[in-house]
């Protein structure tokens, strides 16, 4: 998971958005007449959706617009961060949507919702809203997630970020590796003056699927004894990943301000 900047909709979309959350806020709660109107307001709303998806994959990482919360391709589902099922006046509602894809989506989320007893937080990191960094801490060498706070424990216990099932610790490890390869061709290409070669090095390191990756080097290199916790990466690594050229092209730091250069 990486920071994620949340843009604007289309004014009429988000008008008519506003519309239908006011429509469901007149229906009766209690009777279970809210959420039915609200659920079928959802499946008829075909251009709205339509809309949706198609700012959800400008602002997702990737080119094809992959998950927001697993990083891999590809982001099919709009996915609703606070159920519907738990609250139909979200249904409707901008800073609610995400893009996932469909095991994060149905399998692993669900209508699952849970929030800190105290503070009220929900227990699952909104990459629009969360600094993912600040609650999931990739090791590099596994692939595996930990975490420091329990908004990141938990997230990552729900959508199964360090499943073997799902793959992505090897996904994370061969990611990891290609940035090497990459890293490597940038500084080549640096070195010859070849910007067509840094151009197209940039954009793999930034366009493929498991961004986070990518991400957690940039902030790793630049740690407090680095120079130990990443001392198996190949010798050009470390100086390159401190690269300051390199680090404002690609690093995507929370809150999102601007788009980096290399995005789309
Ligand atoms: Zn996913």
């Amino acid at each position: 998971m990486i920071p994620i900047q949340r843009l604007s909709l289309p004014e009429d979309v988000s008008a008519r958005m506003t519309i239908l959350t006011k429509r469901i806020g007149l229906r009766d709660v209690a009777s279970g007449a809210r959420k039915k109107y609200a659920d079928n307001l959802w499946d008829g709303e075909g251009d709205v959706k339509k809309a949706l998806r198609e700012v959800l994959r400008r602002m997702a990482p990737g080119i094809l617009g992959c998950c927001m919360y697993c990083g891999s391709c590809t982001g099919t589902d709009i996915e609703h961060f606070e159920p519907r099922e738990h609250n139909s006046l979200q249904t409707f509602r901008w800073t609610n949507h995400l893009l996932a894809c469909g095991p994060c989506n149905s399998k692993y989320k669900g209508t699952w919702w849970k929030c800190d007893e105290e503070t009220g937080e929900p227990l699952l990191v909104d990459p629009t809203r969360d600094d993912p960094f600040a609650h999931l801490v990739l090791n590099l060498r596994e692939g595996i997630y930990r975490s420091p706070t329990a908004k990141g424990e938990s997230t990552i216990e729900l959508l199964g970020l360090n499943l073997p099932a799902r793959r992505f610790p090897e996904a994370r490890k061969r990611a990891h590796e290609n940035a090497w390869v990459v890293l490597h061709n940038w500084g080549q290409a640096r070195r010859d003056d070849d910007e067509k070669g840094m151009r197209a090095a940039l954009g793999l390191l930034t366009l493929q699927p498991f961004a986070d990756v990518w991400q957690a080097m940039l902030r790793q290199a630049v740690l407090p004894g680095a120079d130990i916790v990443m001392r198996d990466e190949p010798p050009w690594v470390l100086p390159l990943l401190r690269d300051e050229e390199l680090r404002a092209a690609t690093l995507v730091e929370f809150p999102v301000s601007a788009t980096p250069t290399t995005n789309h």
